[in-house]
């Protein structure tokens, strides 16, 4: 805990006016400041800034507040996280304030050894090889302290494990040192690897020679899964919110140099598998990505597989397309322009798919043809399936353009493949052992039908809110219809929701019916008027065994018998 007076000398030893105008620019009226409000979007400043009182206020939305407050607000942090970075640029010390928390055994020891590593490289002289090595990737020292580089000479060994008095076997589990002691990063630069929350959970190490491989790995632990971490992330985070959209690049010197030359929105996917777990990581921060992988046949695997699943994801894709080998190279050629001008010609997904395969088949050929817009049905399924119905028009506007055929006939060629051919239900081709088990007990088919049409099917939003309540349902349904009902949307109920319902949501998303969405609709609506009416039996039936009045018992059984009658001829489900 901070103190109360800690924070309000921090705050006011910042300047309000200086604090805002560092962000936006801000215009003079009489004594205060105005600007457009970054909060909500206006055409006319109601923004004001009043040096009087160290404060903002918004006439528009009502945004208001300190110095502390504005950072705050401004760049999506914690109240916490706001304290630390304004203390910074205020000069006060609030580290004494902060309960360091203990870190798991594991951790602890990446964490000392990378506090070696990291002193080792800045006391090397400038002329050594992983300075040179580092200086010809543009590199400096700066950059070095900023991204915590490290270096190993072999000298540490078990040293650390052994004044922690811990067996060299958990050091070797881990994969810094060998079994005889040796340090298995040794003559390499070191690379801190950080979960979600900035704690070291691995290290890549880059040999300075020639020595094969040319990137070592820590094995995987408890704590580091390729599959689940994106390097960079735990820094981008915010940056992704403030920024609303996020690159994703392939390498670990590719994402540092991007965030050197201002790209701080960008994350690397390590050993350029991209998975449903990164997806679904990045949704909650921004449904915008760039991918800019790496220009060789590997780089275009990686960036088709990760289509996949951020289509499914419902992400507006865009892919951005260069000459140079990897982005960390176009840098080295181009600088931050030549980034900037890629990114602005990045492809949307749409385009960049048509024009991708069209490469792969040989459309001279009528049978290549016909190949090719099997593939490109595919495609179409997938975003027919995700949020993406609208952008199948602009998708085949592509493909009639490079045919040369009028889009009625592409459309047409496309619908037919696809009454024919039966291509996977599924939007996305994988799904976890451990949800498919869960598939078959925990969960109802409403609450299932609810979950679907919601998150895939936004038009029946609103009649869903008119026709259902939360009571109508039991369990994860209700749940759900709670949080829908309030308004929160699905990144929100993904970070707050019971984990069982996320399981549940998972599930839906990888799931399609074999009908229209409509009938689905009708299909849930119906089911939950039966299930009222059954309820109301039950509830007339109690209702009857303590009642004595004859005269009212038979309303009662009437009342039932025209309920019962309703529900015999309603078959419910389909
Ligand atoms: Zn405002």
């Amino acid at each position: 805990m901070i103190p109360r007076e800690v924070i309000d000398e921090i705050n006011s030893r910042l300047d309000i006016k200086d604090i805002v105008g560092s962000y936006l620019s801000l215009k003079k009226t009489g004594k205060n400041y105005t600007a457009l409000c970054p909060f909500h979007p206006e055409d006319t400043p109601s923004f004001f800034v009043f040096p009087a009182t160290n404060t903002f206020h918004c006439f528009g939305c009502g945004a208001h507040g300190d110095p502390i407050t504005f950072i705050q607000k401004y760049e999506h942090l914690t109240f916490i996280e706001a304290v630390k970075k304004a203390a910074v640029m205020a000069g006060i010390d609030v580290s004494k304030y902060l309960k360091k928390r203990e870190l798991p055994l594991e951790l602890q020891i990446f964490e000392d050894y990378h506090k070696r590593y990291h002193e080792i490289l800045l006391n090397l002289p400038d002329n050594h090889v992983a300075w040179k090595y580092l200086n010809k990737r543009g590199i400096n020292r700066d950059n070095a302290i900023k991204f915590e580089l490290g270096f190993s000479n072999g000298s540490i060994k078990s040293l650390i494990l052994d004044k922690m008095d811990i067996s060299r076997d958990i050091g070797a589990s881990l994969g810094i040192i060998r079994k005889d002691g040796s340090e298995v990063f040794s003559n390499r630069i070191i690379i801190p690897i950080k979960d979600d929350y900035g704690r070291i959970v691995a290290f890549a190490g880059r040999s300075i020679n020639n020595e094969k491989p040319k990137y070592l790995n820590s094995p995987e632990n408890k704590y580091f899964q390729k599959s689940n971490l994106l390097f960079l992330f735990d820094k981008s985070k915010n940056i992704i919110k403030r920024e609303k959209y996020s690159i994703l690049v392939e390498g670990y010197f590719d994402a540092i140099q991007m965030h050197i030359n201002g790209f701080e929105n960008t994350v690397a996917v390590l050993g350029s598998s991209f998975t449903q777990l990164h997806a679904r990581k990045l949704i909650k921060y921004t449904d915008k990505i760039i991918t800019m992988f790496d220009m060789d046949e590997a780089g275009r695997n990686a960036t088709l597989r990760s289509l996949d699943y951020l289509i499914s994801y419902g992400f507006q894709v865009a892919i951005a397309q260069y000459t140079e080998k990897d982005p960390d190279e176009l840098i080295q050629k181009h600088g931050e322009n030549g980034i900037l001008n890629t990114l602005e010609q990045s492809k949307k997904f749409y385009d960049f798919i048509p024009e991708y395969f069209k490469d792969k088949y040989n459309l001279e050929d009528e049978f290549g043809v016909e190949q090719y817009l099997e593939k490109m049905a595919e495609w179409y399924i997938k975003f027919q399936r995700s949020k993406h119905v609208a952008v199948t028009d602009a998708f085949i506007k592509r493909i009639a353009i490079i045919l040369l055929k009028p889009e009625n006939t592409i459309k047409k060629a496309i619908e037919n493949i696809l009454k024919y051919k039966k291509f996977n239900k599924k939007v996305i081709p994988y799904i976890s052992v451990e949800a498919e088990e869960k598939s078959e007990k925990n969960y109802n088919e409403l609450d299932k039908q609810l979950i679907w049409l919601w998150i895939k099917h936004k038009k029946y939003r609103d009649m869903l809110l008119t026709h259902l309540k939360a009571e109508d349902f039991e369990g994860l349904g209700k749940e759900f219809f709670s949080f829908a009902k309030n308004g929160e949307d699905l990144s929100y109920i993904l970070e707050n929701g019971s984990e069982e319902l996320i399981d549940l949501i998972k599930i839906s998303w990888n799931f399609d019916y074999d009908i229209e969405p409509d009938k689905v609709f009708s299909s849930l609506i119906e089911t939950v008027e039966r299930l009222r009416k059954e309820r109301e039996v039950k509830a007339l039936r109690q209702k009857l065994k303590n009642t004595t009045d004859d005269r009212e018992k038979k309303e009662i059984m009437k009342r039932i018998f025209d309920l019962l009658a309703t529900l015999k001829k309603r078959g419910g489900g389909f």
